[in-house]
């Protein structure tokens, strides 16, 4: 039974591939991809060139509001272009903004489909202005998920970076951190405790002024590979700043990352176990009483692809089994991390592939997106949404795996879904 369903639920599908016409896929647009990575950017207007919904879309960015501004394109703007109105809308944002130092404009499929020249306005209205506009390329059709709007926005961002003289003292960037949840916080006060300061979390906790500075560091943390590695790659070729991959998922990630991190900046090791020691020894104490809760438990994973292995990791720590994984946009780094949580890893399942998962393998659990969240729900399966809101979490670092315990705890002992299986 064990190996048809191996074959037959979730059947394992190639990352990075188009979704199959007629399936129904749960990826987001390339426009959204820029705006998850460039939306929470402090100091900078945000204008989208498009019709308002897109706005609206993209206005709340990893469960938290973005500030957006928005052409509102209608019919007669599509007719006749909407130069003039981007290019008011421009000079307004940039005057009620006074103290951005700069502006993002999104191009959507509106604008992308009319042809619409926005790089000469965009140089029309910085040469006036004196700050710089960078233009977004990114109107939602331009490729197959949002995978490309991170790149490209990782791009405009290193555009951004100027050279300056490197700190003395240990200094490090968080790359491809998004401070899901107050992440970022917890992150900078365990690098602390090593002596260590955080220039900038892209874009977790982002500013323009911080990015132009951002060479000033000695070291580049990669978070989401998905996302930042090409970016990593760039800055250690253009200011030689070495990167390494590092996670504060669960317990083991947590302490070997710290281990790497404070063997580059020559930190006694006394002093990184000592961290490590209490850490771990707090968070045991904490998540001791809901284990029970947890042994046996089967755990299905649908999220974006970052997030597959190391939450898969965090939920064996705990005692579930992981019984699939599955990406939405999936890259082969990703899917190879999660096979070492779970035999069953695919990209892009179509509804009818999750909801074949959730009656053939029945898990307790699903770890999902907040799109994908209702099918189990329907079926009275717990459901973990992510990113998850600020009431949940943080699930970083040792106080992140309390806070991931608790909400599992929480989540699976919720006397709701009993209520939903009697009415099955
Ligand atoms: S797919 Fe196109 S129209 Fe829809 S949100 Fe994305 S950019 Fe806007």
């Amino acid at each position: 039974m064990l190996s048809t369903l191996k074959t037959e639920v979730l059947p394992p599908k190639s990352c990075g591939l188009k979704t199959e016409p007629g399936s129904m896929s749960q990826r987001s647009c390339v426009y959204f991809g820029a705006r998850y990575v460039l939306g929470p950017i402090k100091e900078a207007v945000h204008l989208v060139h498009g019709a308002v919904g897109c706005s609206y879309y993209g206005k709340m960015v990893r469960g938290t509001p973005a500030p957006v501004w928005t052409t509102n394109m209608d019919e007669e703007n599509v007719i006749f272009g909407g130069r003039e109105k981007l290019k008011k809308a421009l000079f307004q944002a940039l005057q009620i903004d006074s103290s951005a130092k700069g502006a993002f404009v999104y191009l959507t499929c509106v604008s992308g489909l009319i042809g619409e020249d926005v790089t000469s306005v965009a140089q029309e209205v910085s040469e006036k202005v004196g700050k710089p506009v960078k233009v977004v390329s990114c109107p939602g059709f331009s490729g197959f998920s949002q995978s490309k709007g991170h790149e490209l926005s990782y791009k405009l961002i290193f555009e951004l970076i100027k050279p300056v003289e490197q700190a003395k003292e240990p200094v490090v960037n968080l790359i491809g951190e998004y401070n899901v949840g107050g992440e970022t916080k917890v992150i900078k006060e365990l690098l602390e405790k090593l002596g260590i300061k955080v220039h900038v979390s892209l874009t977790g906790e982002a500013t323009w002024s911080k990015i132009e500075t951002m060479a000033k560091a000695s070291l580049n943390l990669m978070f989401c590979g998905a996302t930042a590695e090409n970016f990593c790659r760039e800055m250690k070729r253009t200011f030689g700043i070495p990167f390494m991959k590092v996670s504060f998922y669960g317990f083991k990630s947590t302490s070997a990352s710290l281990r790497k991190i404070a063997a580059f900046f020559d930190i006694p090791e006394e002093k990184v176990e000592k961290v490590i020691a209490e850490g771990e020894k707090w968070a045991l104490s904490k998540i001791f009483p809901w284990r029970k809760y947890f042994y046996g438990k089967k755990a299905l994973i649908v999220l974006g692809t970052y997030r597959l292995g190391p939450q898969g990791k965090m939920l064996k720590e705990l005692g579930l089994e992981v019984v699939a994984a599955a990406s939405i946009f999936g890259r082969l780094d990703d899917h190879v991390e999660a096979y070492s949580v779970t035999s069953r890893v695919t990209d892009d399942p179509g509804d009818c592939e999750v909801e074949e998962a959730l009656k053939l393998l029945r898990p307790d659990i699903v770890l999902t997106n907040a799109r994908d969240q209702w099918r189990p729900v329907k079926f009275g399966i717990p459901v973990l949404s992510f990113p998850q809101p600020k009431e949940r979490g943080p699930y970083a670092g040792y106080k992140g795996m309390v806070n991931f315990a608790h909400d599992l705890y929480r989540c699976l002992r919720a006397p709701v879904w009993q209520l939903l299986r009697a009415e099955l």
